[in-house]
């Protein structure tokens, strides 16, 4: 059956068996550089839930997974600076850690954010991220696994929002200009 909010997207970038196939090349990147370890896959909530669940069962090794909650200072803030809304639970001091991320693009949030995990002294610190957005890079900042890339476009669906919606597309799109412009 169609999806309701169908009418809404502009076209799909990509399909439900795409995603799939691309969760599956990082999930064995993963599972065979991480072969013999239990790293503990740090998801970065909410964007990268939908994704988080799909990659972690695609893994064949031992992992944790805990979450966290943070938000980029917009406006007048310098560049870098991010709030911890929810913290890990997790001590990962020694640990092999992954960050699970839904889309890099300014790759400002994730820049901090990587800083910040590194100061807590663990064994090692790796990016992993379903979608990069090149053409919006800011901060120095680069995805050790990364699933596909995507244009300067701003991409809803697979766990991706516009103000809270379309997260439970099972496909990556483009939204219609006239959903901006309607609400
Ligand atoms: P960055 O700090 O790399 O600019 O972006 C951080 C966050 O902005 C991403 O993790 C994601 O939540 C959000 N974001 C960036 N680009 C897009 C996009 O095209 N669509 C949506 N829905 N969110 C985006
Ligand atoms: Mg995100």
């Amino acid at each position: 059956m169609k999806h309701e909010l169908q009418q809404d997207i502009q076209k799909v970038i990509y399909s439900p068996r795409r995603i799939a196939g691309m969760v599956k090349k990082v999930g064995s990147e993963l599972s065979h550089d991480y072969a013999g370890k239990c790293p503990l896959m740090v998801v970065v909530l909410k964007g990268s839930a939908v994704f988080a669940a799909d990659l972690i069962r695609s893994l064949t090794i031992d992992c944790e997974v805990d979450f966290m909650v943070v938000s980029s200072y917009v406006g007048t803030q310098s560049v870098g600076q991010i709030q911890v809304v929810q913290d890990l639970r997790t001590d990962i001091a020694g640990r092999d850690v992954v960050i699970v991320e839904d889309i890099i693009d300014s790759g400002v949030t994730l820049f901090s954010l990587k800083k910040l995990l590194k100061e807590r002294e663990p064994n090692s610190v790796k990016i992993c991220t379903l979608l990069d957005k090149p053409s919006g890079r800011k901060a120095e900042i680069t995805a050790d696994y990364v699933g596909g890339t995507v244009g300067n476009e701003f991409i809803v669906g697979y766990g991706l929002d516009y103000n809270e919606k379309y997260r439970n597309l099972p496909f990556v799109g483009v939204l219609k200009e006239s959903v901006y412009s309607h609400k």
